[in-house]
């Protein structure tokens, strides 16, 4: 293999919990890794309040597991990179990672770049956007503290939205399309029973309404019933979830959603390719999930790189 002039063995895409556990395996396993990161390191968690289900720590805030796995990382002499990887060439022998200065060459690269939030795609969202609309009830939240907010959606973001601005604000709408809801029964239990929220079900959002700032939604009905507006200072959206794969399209297997497939080790289609955490398809979105795929496509590109030439 030609192995002239590249830049490190393994490059990551994300530094996310599965870019960065990717980074640990990687780096601890001998590798010279680099991890891209266009925003900040720690990826979503960073903006959850408190974790409760990472087995063995009890609860811990999002930052301070992101701020604990990054510290990890760099202490095994992975390099994090704030860039965006803006192009990838994978198929050859040199994997080619674009960013807007420099092109890196790499021997390996793990795709973790995690999901975007889905937006309502309604009118008023994008003009309204910093101005009552917000995708972060941690980031955000804080600004209406005592006030009316409506929060949309049916997932376990969605519920831990709600019970984070109920304890903050004066009363907090829950807007589901329909009954059934796709967060788990123990966290909806808490929502239920708080007093500050009333939920708002079979419901849409169809306009975002303000001037300046956001002073009220139009709910559709998705059952035939008359369309409502309610007053509210901020409208927290919180539909889903979409995974950032674009550069990646006609280059490895994608799911009709978009989600990278690879196998029980992460591996894909292309060799010394790999996709880790919420980016490829599986059965369960978390934040152990996320840690377990780094964990096994770092190892994988050590084992897969052992029996190649080095740097
Ligand atoms: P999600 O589970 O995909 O839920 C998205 C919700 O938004 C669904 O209820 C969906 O309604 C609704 N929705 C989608 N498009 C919509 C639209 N255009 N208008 C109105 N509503 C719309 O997304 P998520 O809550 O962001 O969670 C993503 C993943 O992260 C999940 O696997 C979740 O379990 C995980 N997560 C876990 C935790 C935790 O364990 N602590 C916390 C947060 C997230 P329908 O149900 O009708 O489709």
């Amino acid at each position: 293999m030609e192995n002239k002039n590249l830049d490190y063995d393994l490059g990551i895409i994300g530094a996310g919990p599965a870019g960065l556990s990717a980074a640990i395996y990687a780096a601890r396993g001998g590798l010279s890794v680099v991890c891209f990161e266009r925003e900040v390191h720690g990826g979503q968690i960073v903006s959850s309040p408190e974790v409760e289900n990472y087995p063995a720590l009890g609860k811990v805030s999002g930052a301070d597991f992101a701020n604990a796995l990054y510290e990890q990382a760099v202490g095994f002499g992975a390099e994090i990179l704030y860039d965006e990887v803006t192009a990838a060439e994978l198929q050859g022998e040199v994997k080619l990672l674009h960013t807007a200065e420099k092109t890196y060459r790499v021997r390996a690269v793990v795709v973790a770049g995690g999901v975007a939030r889905r937006k309502l795609d309604c009118p008023g969202e994008d003009r309204l956007l910093g101005r009552g609309v917000s995708y972060c009830a941690t980031c955000d939240g804080a600004f209406f503290a005592g006030k009316t907010v409506a929060v949309v959606g049916g997932g376990n973001t969605a519920v831990e939205d709600a019970l984070y601005l109920a304890a903050r604000c004066e009363k907090v709408y829950l807007i589901h399309r329909r009954q059934g809801f796709r967060a788990s029964e123990a966290e909806l239990a808490k929502l239920r029973s708080n007093p500050k929220v009333e939920f708002l079900l079979d419901a849409q959002v169809a306009e975002i309404r303000g001037d300046m700032q956001v002073e009220s939604i139009l709910l559709h009905s998705t059952v035939g019933a008359p369309d409502r507006e309610i007053p509210v200072s901020a409208v927290f959206v919180a539909v889903g979830l979409i995974p950032s794969n674009e550069l990646f399209r006609g280059q490895l297997p994608m799911t009709e959603q978009g989600y990278l497939v690879a196998d029980d080790s992460c591996r894909t289609a292309l060799a010394r390719v790999y996709a880790a955490g919420d980016t490829r398809e599986k059965a369960l979105r978390q934040l152990v999930t996320a840690a377990a795929d780094g964990a096994l496509a770092g190892s994988s590109a050590v084992a897969d790189l052992a029996g190649e030439a080095t740097l």
